[in-house]
């Protein structure tokens, strides 16, 4: 995966000089693509520009969306940047091996690095979006970095595990895209809701497990279109035989 196939994703930042200085970071280390999040300040607010110095450009070319999900449209994985351990969640990396996978991802799509608020970090539910949490290993007695100094680490990694190289050849058979599994999950947590099992268990429990099980076996394209077929066919009691 190239510097160029990665995006940076501020969710919910406060500050603008946050915002100006993961500016500076990313163009320090080569990244160029900043996604903002509903933003709650502007960017363009003078702190950002004089924090951002010599990378204001990311700044004006930086790319602001309502909700995550619209952010990782296009994106074939997203690495939620988290300090604290979630009990129950996907499987947390530290970071510099989390680079090491990313910078070994060839085939489609982008790979974005999603960052929490500064009071608060990441919701569950932009958890759930994300198919790999990431910890930036620190002193376990305080292990939350600034914001912009997490975004200099992450970016300082993707440059040191190489992902400047050029991409390598695309893989015969990619994984799933975001988009694509996004729309499976959708569509298997209406086919549970209608043939009444999500009912019968913790609704939001079951389907992030769900998610996990299948986020783990990394589906093919080919392969979420057989599992679709198959909750089509569920709801169509005219296929059914015997
Ligand atoms: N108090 C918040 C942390 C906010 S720091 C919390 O408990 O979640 C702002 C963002 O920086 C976090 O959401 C995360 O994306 C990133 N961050 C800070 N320290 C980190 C660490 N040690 N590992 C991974 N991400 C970290």
């Amino acid at each position: 995966m190239s510097l160029e196939r990665t995006r940076i994703v501020l969710v919910g930042t406060t500050h603008p000089g946050n915002i100006g200085a993961a500016a500076r970071a990313m163009r320090t280390m080569g990244l160029a693509r900043l996604h903002l999040v509903a933003p709650a300040c502007d960017p363009g607010d003078a702190k950002a520009v004089a924090r951002a110095a010599g990378a204001s450009e990311l700044l004006e070319q930086a790319r602001v969306y309502p909700d995550l999900a619209s952010a990782l449209a296009g994106c074939r994985a997203a690495f939620g940047l988290s300090a604290r351990p979630r009990s129950g969640r996907q499987p947390q990396h530290d970071l510099r091996p989390a680079a090491e996978a990313a910078a070994g991802e060839g085939g489609e799509g982008d790979l974005a690095w999603v960052f929490g608020r500064e009071r608060t970090g990441l919701t569950n539910a932009e958890l759930d979006r994300c198919h790999a949490l990431v910890r930036i290993p620190a002193d376990p007695a305080y292990q939350s970095l600034n914001l912009a100094q997490s975004v200099q680490l992450v970016a300082w990694e993707l440059r040191m595990v190489g992902t400047g190289a050029a991409a390598g050849p695309a893989e015969a058979d990619p994984p799933a895209s975001v988009d694509t599994l996004e729309r499976f999950f959708e569509h298997l947590e209406e086919v549970a809701g209608r043939v009444g099992f999500l009912d019968r268990h913790n609704p939001a429990l079951t389907m992030r497990r769900l998610r996990h099980l299948f986020r783990r076996a990394q589906p093919r394209e080919d392969e979420v279109r057989l599992l679709r077929g198959l909750l089509n066919h569920v709801l169509d009691p005219r296929r059914w035989r015997g």
